[in-house]
């Protein structure tokens, strides 16, 4: 099956295209026809699996009528304003040629800009639940004329005490509608509300499990300053064939690239500062093996051929969890098996466990014999040693739960008072998890 034989609109289908889709994900194979159809559908899926284009390919499609603009026809409800504004990015990018206009709407910042756009006229409207509902209250919404309604993570927004938010949302929607609802588990009280909300609905299931793993994920406790002398550890213990090393910043790519060198690794490194013939120098020569160890940044990582790529290293973090899948996601490809390890120091926290919620399985936590984590910093590492945040690109979430809900569950989600590392990841596992995104064979 591939997307052509669903009759996308060409404007839809050239976007497919540039997004790289071939074909269709399990999740996408299972859900398309259904949702094309007009179906309610009960989806038991997790973020990675392609759940997001499974409902707004057909959502762009249905609402892809020339001449009816602006008419408000879907509305998909996330838990966190990051999950809020990745699907935004996907409407955003596989509806580029189709004149749709969607608004993201969420708690903590300024209401202005969202009043200023729903008064232009939007068709489809993404939110977390608290600040839709102050939109409902207070005049700036109406869905009068909606057509779909995607609950997504619906596990999530339950674990967050936005059960009653949704429940008053609900009152304000047509009966007659279509509604999708996705949900990675589904407990008893997740299936109840799935029942009153949904009409006969269609059930589709796909699980990480259901596939063979090809990459796996690991996580390194590690402070900040011990980070290079690990790398050199994990470097000198692990086989390995070609490595792309991803850092924050391109200072901290070309300082771990010099690093690298003077060890007597054949490396390179990309950051935005090279001339347009040494980037292509670099990257021929990781393409070639003439150098076997990449350090870039994430933008400047674009265009690096990945078919050869056997380890992601995350020497720091990525911000969001879209990031570690773009950058895990550039090994394991072509049925080779790959590795993605990920450094995480203390301040990591937070980013590790949405990571470990998101892939949906515990993520083995590693640490090597007869290395010293005890070390002290010396003098010129302290330079080195920590990597700057950007405050812009923190994953946050939806800064208004709503009134009502449980505050005790509140407080054990909430991100701002992460558990510890421990608590938040897991038990330490012997046997490696990991998924497959099988498509991508
Ligand atoms: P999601 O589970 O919706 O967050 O998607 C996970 C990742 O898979 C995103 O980076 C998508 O862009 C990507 N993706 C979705 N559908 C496909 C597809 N058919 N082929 C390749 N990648 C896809």
């Amino acid at each position: 099956m591939t997307f052509s034989d669903y009759a996308f609109a060409h404007e839809i289908m050239t976007q497919i295209d540039a997004q790289g889709y071939t074909t269709p994900t399990p999740i996408q194979a299972q859900a398309l026809p259904h949702v094309l159809d007009g179906k309610d559908v009960m989806g038991l899926a997790q973020t990675g699996t392609g759940k997001t284009a499974a409902f707004v390919l057909p959502m762009l499609q249905r609402f892809f009528v020339p001449g009816e603009r602006g008419k408000l026809r879907g509305l998909i409800i996330a838990p966190t304003r990051e999950l809020v504004e990745q699907i935004n990015e996907s409407i955003l990018a596989l509806g580029k040629k189709t004149g749709l206009r969607s608004v993201t709407i969420y708690g903590g910042v300024n209401i202005k800009g969202q009043l200023t756009k729903l008064r232009q006229g939007v068709d489809i409207i993404v939110a977390c639940p608290g600040r839709l509902l102050d939109h409902l209250q207070q005049g700036s919404v109406n869905f009068k004329q909606l057509e779909m309604l995607v609950l997504d993570e619906a596990d999530h927004m339950f674990d967050m005490g936005f059960l009653p938010s949704i429940r008053q949302i609900l009152k304000h929607v047509p009966d007659r509608r279509q509604t999708l609802f996705f949900s990675a588990t589904m407990p008893p009280d997740i299936r109840k509300l799935a029942h009153a909300i949904l009409k006969a609905p269609v059930t589709i299931e796909v699980g990480y499990t259901l596939a063979k793993d090809s990459i796996m994920h690991v996580f390194f406790p590690v402070n900040h300053h011990l980070k290079t002398d690990l790398l050199f550890s994990i470097l000198k213990h692990t086989e390995t064939k070609s490595v792309l090393i991803f850092t924050r910043t391109k200072h901290r790519a070309k300082g771990l690239d010099e690093k690298l060198r003077k060890k007597g690794y054949a490396a390179a490194s990309l950051q935005g500062n090279l001339s347009q013939n040494k980037r292509q120098e670099a990257l021929d020569g990781f393409r070639d093996g003439k150098y076997t160890i990449m350090v870039a940044t994430d933008i400047a990582a674009r265009g690096i051929d990945v078919s050869q790529v056997s380890h992601v290293i995350n020497y720091d973090l990525p911000d969001t969890f879209e990031a570690y899948t773009h950058r895990s996601g550039r090994t394991g490809r072509a049925s080779r098996t790959g590795d993605a390890y990920s450094f995480v120091a203390s301040d990591d926290s937070e980013m590790a466990g949405i990571i470990q919620r998101k892939l949906g399985s515990p993520i083995e936590i590693r640490k090597l014999d007869n290395f010293n984590y005890n070390a002290q910093k010396l003098g010129n590492e302290a330079e080195f040693a920590r990597a700057p945040r950007d405050p812009r690109v923190q994953p946050r979430r939806d800064a208004r739960p709503p009134k009502g809900s449980s505050p005790k569950v509140q407080q054990g989600r909430s991100e701002r008072h992460p558990p510890s590392p421990e608590k938040q990841w897991g038990t330490p596992k012997t046997k490696p998890s990991g998924f497959r995104r099988s498509w991508d064979k």
